[in-house]
């Protein structure tokens, strides 16, 4: 904690780090040798302290005890509104997209660390941002896709991006975990209640929008995948949290639907990262309260708005009618390193949602050819409804480099113009 030098006091008194774990030891190892421990000092000294900390907004923990079914059901049914996307969206068949994330190059995580800094002006800052959308609108346009997205440049990372607009979270200069291979995230700390304050990714999502006639995906974090990237509380329930954090989600979504944003994707990538060991407890204890949250979110967008939602990170065959619950209109999924069993998984249980199963792995700066992707669409095709199908490659571009991205996307789109055209 010594390192934290941003850290309040205030708070730092509830936490401890390496070091203050190892002091912790030896206190622990005194109170047990205290025959007389309940009096032992450190040990009321810490009750104290427990509950100091318990606090809830009443105003928050009201609206969720008041929740109920019916404000997760979104209206008219998914067959209903697939029919009324259709017709409002205008995709083509096999429409084409990607996750999210653009590169991030040296230069954009260098800017963005210069604003952290306080080097540079929000002016400044934004005018690069902005520089930055316009440039990957273009070349997504340039490149054919038919949905494109603004790149998430002013993201450092799906979770704490959201952590620093909400409030209710803490934030630490040193707490790093793993995530894959050498790439680590710096979690957030919910620490209080969560609310939304203020609109996040609006100004951009609409700037983004603004400069093209097609269809622009609104990106979010859903409240599962927050949840499950950050250091939780202790004074609260794990549902309690996800559904303050989906409210606050939902009021996102809402005001980006007003702004003109008729797609918009809520990433649940961790889904299912917090489902208990016993399979008994995976509906009772989780997989319940995780569903609900995330069509809290998205339960009173207009029917014309197609929602989207992405996941990864883990097998998803033994829950697919849990996705399917989660009502979205599409879902992408990381899939071409499971070889494409998810996609048999989805047949057996005439999966409604439509799909974007990826068609390439992007964790490989490797240029997947034409022909690789049209076998991969193509063996799609044995198994899922051609009207179900989307393509995009298996996950969100930002640890790639701009030159294989751009190589990739253009030999995808040219693969799925190629299956169109046989089509005709
Ligand atoms: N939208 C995010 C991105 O493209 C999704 C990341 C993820 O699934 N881990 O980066
Ligand atoms: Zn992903």
């Amino acid at each position: 904690l010594e390192n934290e030098v941003n850290m309040d006091d205030e708070y730092k008194k509830y936490f401890s780090f390496a070091q203050e774990k190892l002091d912790e030891l030896i206190e622990i190892k005194g109170i047990f040798h205290d025959k007389n421990y309940n009096n032992n000092e450190l040990f009321l000294k810490n009750l104290d302290l427990i509950k100091s900390r318990m606090h809830t907004d009443e105003k928050i923990t009201q609206r969720i005890s008041t929740l109920t079914k019916k404000d997760s059901i979104r209206n008219p049914s998914f067959s209903e509104r697939e029919k009324i996307q259709q017709k409002a969206l205008k995709l083509p068949l096999l429409p084409t997209t990607t996750i999210g994330s653009f590169p991030q190059t040296l230069e954009i995580k260098s800017l963005r660390n210069r604003y952290k800094k306080g080097k540079i002006s929000t002016e400044a800052y934004d005018k690069c941002i902005k520089e930055k959308i316009a440039e990957c609108i273009k070349i997504q346009e340039e490149i054919g896709l038919d949905v494109l997205v603004h790149g998430e440049f002013e993201r450092n990372d799906m979770v704490e991006y959201f952590g620093e607009n909400l409030s209710g979270f803490l934030f630490t200069q040193n707490a790093w975990v793993q995530s894959y291979g050498t790439r680590c995230v710096k979690p957030p700390i919910i620490w209080g209640d969560i609310k939304r304050v203020k609109p996040i990714t609006v100004k951009y999502s609409t700037y983004a929008q603004g400069l093209t006639d097609k269809p622009v995906k609104g990106m979010l974090t859903g409240p599962v995948t927050i949840l499950n990237w950050s250091f939780p509380r202790e004074d609260v329930s794990n549902r309690e949290m996800a559904l303050q954090i989906a409210l606050a989600i939902r009021d996102e979504v809402l005001e980006l639907e007003d702004n003109g944003i008729n797609i918009i994707q809520i990433d649940e990538a961790a889904l299912k990262e917090k489902l208990p060991i016993r399979r008994e407890d995976w509906h009772s204890d989780y997989l319940d309260w995780a569903i609900f949250a995330f069509r809290l979110v998205h339960a009173t967008v207009k029917p014309t708005t197609q929602i989207h939602t992405h996941m990864c990170y883990s097998e998803f065959e033994e829950i697919v009618k849990d996705i399917e619950a989660m009502d979205a209109d599409v879902i992408s999924f990381e899939a071409s390193r499971s070889n494409l069993s998810i996609v048999e998984a989805l047949k057996k249980v005439h999966f409604k949602t439509a799909v974007g199963p990826g068609v390439y792995d992007i964790h490989s700066p490797r240029v997947p050819s034409v022909k690789e992707i049209s076998n991969t669409i193509n063996t799609m095709l044995e198994k899922i409804k051609i009207k179900k199908l989307w393509i995009n490659p298996d996950c969100g571009l930002k640890t790639r480099g701009e030159t294989e991205t751009v190589l990739s996307l253009k030999n995808m789109i040219q693969a799925t113009k190629s299956i169109r055209k046989e089509l005709k």
